[in-house]
């Protein structure tokens, strides 16, 4: 199969003042996670880094108001379309759920279909997303590349977050929420003054994914409780475009009935 090259990796979408959206279009949709780029008066952040095909810190410095700010890099939790490019970034957060996994990945570390576990790959066609072609990506990102030498790397903490730390970047403080269901380290960072909340793979507008190695249906539903008690205006998921409150409800009333039968 012979793929095209890729005029750029990752595109940017400016989402509010301080708020840069960051994907990957020739990823599938199925491992094309959403990065999140916060610009703060003190740090930046960057919430997630992607499956690590192209390396990503060049690129947020090609935009970033002030390259030589400091960055923290957060990792919401360790699935490979998250931690790709973890490795780049000198302050590295998790919770420690799943910080052994961060520094040195088990998972899936392939592009290419055949290599993701069958029962996986059901689970991702059961939930609702499109087949996968031989590999998940759908161009190259540049001329040579093979997608055989792709490797997860992960790379250790550099420090852990835990329920109710906050990640202070100066005017934005966000609290960290304990998510698990997804993932059992799975974290969230609700904004109070704002009502902001990015939500990861706890809570997206698509389909929710919850059966599969280290995920769990109780601890979901936990999970919801802790997001139904918050005052939310706006959510910024782990996949799929952002939604306000109301949507927020009805996707979690959505899960809970069908968890219920
Ligand atoms: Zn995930």
């Amino acid at each position: 199969m012979t793929l095209p090259i890729a005029t750029q990796w990752y595109t940017s979408t400016k989402i509010d003042d301080d708020t840069t959206l960051i994907l990957e279009p020739h990823v599938h949709v199925l491992e094309q996670a959403n990065m999140f780029l916060v610009e703060g008066s003190e740090r930046d952040m960057i919430l997630d880094t992607g499956m690590g095909i192209v390396p990503l810190k060049p690129y947020l410095d090609t935009f970033r108001s002030n390259p030589d700010k400091d960055i923290i890099c957060v990792s919401s939790h360790t699935h490979i379309d998250h931690i790709g490019c973890v490795h780049e970034f000198e302050t590295r957060l998790v919770h420690p759920a799943e910080a052994d996994e961060m520094a040195s990945p088990s998972g899936l570390s392939s592009l290419y279909r055949d290599d993701i576990p069958a029962s996986l790959l059901q689970t991702f066609l059961d939930a609702g997303y499109p087949p996968i072609d031989e590999l998940l990506i759908d161009a190259l990102p540049f001329a040579g590349y093979d997608p055989k030498s792709y490797v997860l790397r992960g790379a250790p903490a550099t420090g852990l977050l835990n329920e109710g730390d906050v990640v202070d970047l100066g005017n934005h403080q966000y609290s960290v929420l304990h998510l698990p269901g997804h993932s059992p380290g799975g974290i969230g960072l609700f904004e109070a003054s704002s009502g902001v909340l990015f939500g990861a793979d706890a809570i997206y507008d698509g389909p929710l994914i919850y059966e599969g190695p280290g995920m769990s249906v109780p601890d979901y539903l936990k999970t919801f409780e802790k997001l139904k008690a918050l005052d939310v205006s706006m959510v910024h998921g782990g996949h799929d475009p952002s939604f306000g409150s109301v949507r927020m409800h009805e996707i979690i009333a959505k899960y809970e009935a069908i968890w219920s039968t």
